[in-house]
């Protein structure tokens, strides 16, 4: 039986772009349809995420023209990881798998073949990765790898060159939603599902029209989220830190010892700067110590999913 694919599509003030858009994913559902890859159900459902121009009358006009638009309006600006999630969870029991995707179409919808086909392969993740970063400017690539650096430093677990176009299954949909965090970095959520994935290459162009929403101070702040959503390893090199001047007190204990014993001491110093660094680099440990706790409550409160089942075999 043929699938049911839903396109899901987070929209920000994009009024520019949406039209355009819906034609070139009109077309493209239309041949999947034609050539007997997709269902007749499939659609293209995009979450207006409280947009401030006529993103939204232009999606009702869009869902009354267009057989395959589908709406959903959130009640305000939640950002673009929210957005997705909504649009995902709302397709989720609709749909037999989904691809998101941003407005502005910069990844090339070509991709969306090379995804269809990874699902029939029986993929429950596919994660389109970029060829090449030549589109982005010469800052934006340098902070991109960086970030990625940084992030396998730390210990989590991201695609590289992934952002958030991809394809995923309805069980992997239904694992997705097991993870009740408030916040949201899908990139690293989404690998630690893992279910059966692969990887499809794309070209990633240039927004056709209208202004990127990611600024660098919303880069920054993304990035920020990334990180101190995955690891706890910044609390924890508190403690790292604390041992490291302990130490460091001990070695100046013992060079303010032998200036004492050699006869040229200043009067108090020894003790002085001994007792500086020490409570210094306890007061660090100490702090290190309530880092771990708040680390596992942190972790706690997220409340993840244990484990997830993928497949079960029964008689
Ligand atoms: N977006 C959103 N909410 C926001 C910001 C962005 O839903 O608060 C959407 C936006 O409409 C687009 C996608 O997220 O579909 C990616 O944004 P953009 O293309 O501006 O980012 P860039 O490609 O420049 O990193
Ligand atoms: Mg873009």
């Amino acid at each position: 039986m043929k699938k049911t694919l839903y396109l899901v599509i987070p929209c920000y003030n994009e009024e520019p772009v949406i039209e355009e858009t819906t034609r070139r994913l009109t077309k493209k559902l239309d041949q999947l349809i034609a050539e007997d890859r997709i269902a007749t159900t499939s659609r293209i459902l995009y979450v207006d995420d409280g947009s401030k121009d006529r993103t939204w009358i232009l999606i009702e006009y869009l869902h009354k023209e267009n057989p395959y638009v589908c709406g959903l309006k959130l009640a305000h600006n939640k950002g673009h990881q929210n957005a997705l999630l909504a649009g995902l969870m709302y397709a989720k029991n609709i749909c037999d798998y989904s691809v998101s995707m941003d407005a502005d179409l910069q990844d090339d919808i070509g991709v969306i073949d090379g995804f269809i086909e990874k699902y029939n392969e029986g993929c429950h993740i596919v994660y389109g990765v970029r060829n090449s970063r030549e589109t982005d400017t010469k800052f934006k690539k340098m902070t991109a790898i960086g970030f990625y650096k940084f992030m396998a430093k730390l210990g989590v677990d991201i695609v590289y060159n992934h952002a958030d176009c991809r394809l995923m299954s309805n069980q992997a949909l239904e694992a997705l939603a097991e993870y009740k965090e408030i916040n949201l970095f899908l990139r690293g959520l989404v690998p630690l599902i893992g279910y059966k994935n692969d990887t499809v290459y794309y070209d990633r162009n240039e927004r056709f029209a209208g202004e990127s929403k990611y600024p660098l101070s919303k880069m920054l702040k993304f990035a920020w989220e990334g990180v101190t959503s995955f690891s706890v390893k910044p609390l924890r090199m508190i403690a790292s830190i604390g041992i490291l001047i302990f130490i460091i007190s001990f070695i100046i204990l013992i060079v303010a010892l032998i200036n004492k014993i050699l006869g040229n001491p200043v009067a108090g110093w020894t003790g002085l700067i001994s007792s500086i660094w020490l409570l210094g680099g306890i007061q660090l440990f100490a702090l290190g110590i309530c880092g771990e706790y708040i680390g596992k409550i942190y972790n706690e409160v997220k409340g993840r999913p244990r484990y997830l089942g993928e497949t079960f075999l029964k008689k």
